[in-house]
């Protein structure tokens, strides 16, 4: 038999594992092994895989109806629309595919509301380090070392700051300047939480100059940090937000969020084919209302510090780091660049293996089902030491 992944262009180094089979926080391969899976797609599966709830609301809307086309209203599209409005600070939501996509129609819309309202005023600020997507764009748009070239001549018009200095902030505006975006915890870049003090100042800054703060909160958003989203735990409101990831719990599903002044897209500036399709509106209705309830979300907070606590034993026990994160979506340093061995040896235990993701060499990354069981969460802190024991010993 050949290596699975012979037909497929390589994208990236896959292990020779397939999977079959996915059940809340357990994933089944071929040969029949389990692995509680602490990556959930990258904080994609709020409520684990094949919850019955989104396997329901996807198969009812299957049968009924796929796709109306986007020149249509629908129902689930307006009732998903709807819903987020209620949750959220914002008046407008427009439905697309994926992330990059959403982050691409934040950038967009505020280069729109530029022209109309800021002479033509254009420019993006975004941080070091960050990401938005992969598109060239938002490759532009993210600050990976070495993104800037891959694919040269990249896209224009992204300067960038640092997070929490908000003088570099000061220092990168321009009058061309018409936005700000930001995770407020930079997922890929490591989980960095963004100080509340900058936040602050970085909101009443915006504001003061005229700019747009784009909360990008793709990864940070439904739930994933304890709260609906994350600019609930700084206290202040970005003018436009972006969610995907943990909003169609695995579907594909992300969507872009404004005030109603921000509202300023003329009919034909923005679309897609598959924007607003009723399966995949009706599969994030379903997510959307199980997450986004006072009780489901202080369970994330509980479980979120259940695994702070837990994180921060392991690293007394083995002189490491720290932790860190914000609700669900927490990341633990090493002493030495080896998250990779680390999770090639989690992957590798036997009979039960432990899914982990290692954003920087020096980090392990932790984004589990936002219903993940207690019992879970230490099982999987057990099977955490035990690799952690390989590599580091
Ligand atoms: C994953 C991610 C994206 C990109 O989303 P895609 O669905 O992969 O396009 C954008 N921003 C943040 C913060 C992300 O974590």
């Amino acid at each position: 038999m050949s290596r699975p992944g012979s037909d497929l262009i390589t994208i990236t180094a896959r292990p020779d594992i397939v999977f079959v089979e996915g059940q809340g926080s357990w994933l089944i391969d071929e040969s029949g092994k389990r692995y509680l899976d602490l990556v959930q797609g990258w904080a994609v599966n709020s409520l684990g895989h094949s919850p019955a709830l989104l396997a329901q609301a996807l198969a009812s809307q299957a049968s009924r109806l796929v796709n109306p086309s986007p020149a249509f209203h629908n129902r689930p599209m307006l009732d998903l629309a709807r819903r987020l409005v209620e949750l959220s600070c914002f008046d407008r939501v427009f439905l697309a595919s994926s992330g990059a996509e959403a982050n691409e129609g934040a950038v967009k819309l505020a280069r729109r509301w530029g022209r109309r309202e800021r002479g033509g005023a254009h420019g993006i600020i975004s941080f070091e380090q960050g990401f938005h997507g992969r598109t060239l764009a938002m490759m532009s748009a993210s600050g990976k070392p070495g993104w800037d070239s891959i694919y040269a001549p990249m896209p224009q018009g992204f300067a960038k700051a640092r997070l929490d200095d908000i003088g570099s902030v000061e220092r990168a505006i321009t009058p061309d300047s018409v936005a700000v975006m930001i995770e407020f915890v930079q997922g890929e870049a490591g989980v960095n939480v963004a100080d509340p003090g900058f936040v602050r100042e970085l909101r009443a800054l915006c504001t003061e100059r005229q700019l747009l703060l784009i909360a990008d909160e793709v990864q940070t958003g439904i739930g994933r940090c304890g709260h609906a989203f994350a600019y609930e735990r700084y206290d202040v409101e970005p003018d436009l937000m972006t969610l995907a990831k943990g909003l169609g719990g695995g579907a594909p599903l992300s969507a872009l969020l404004c005030k109603e002044r921000f509202n300023c897209f003329e009919p034909g500036d923005q679309g897609g084919t598959f924007c607003g399709n009723p399966l995949m509106a009706a599969a994030g209705l379903a997510v959307v209302n199980e997450v986004c309830t006072p009780a489901f979300l202080a369970g994330v907070r509980q479980r979120g510090e259940q695994l702070a606590r837990g994180l921060e034993a392991i690293a007394r026990a083995h002189h490491l780091p720290g932790e860190r994160g914000a609700g669900l979506l927490r990341a633990l340093a090493l002493p030495v660049p080896r998250a990779d061995e680390v999770v090639e040896a989690a992957r590798s235990l036997a009979p039960v293996g432990l899914l982990l993701n290692a954003p920087r060499p020096h980090l392990l990354r932790f984004m589990p089902a936002l219903n993940v069981s207690a019992a879970e969460l230490d099982e999987g802190l057990d099977l955490l030491r035990q690799a952690l024991r390989q590599v580091l010993c």
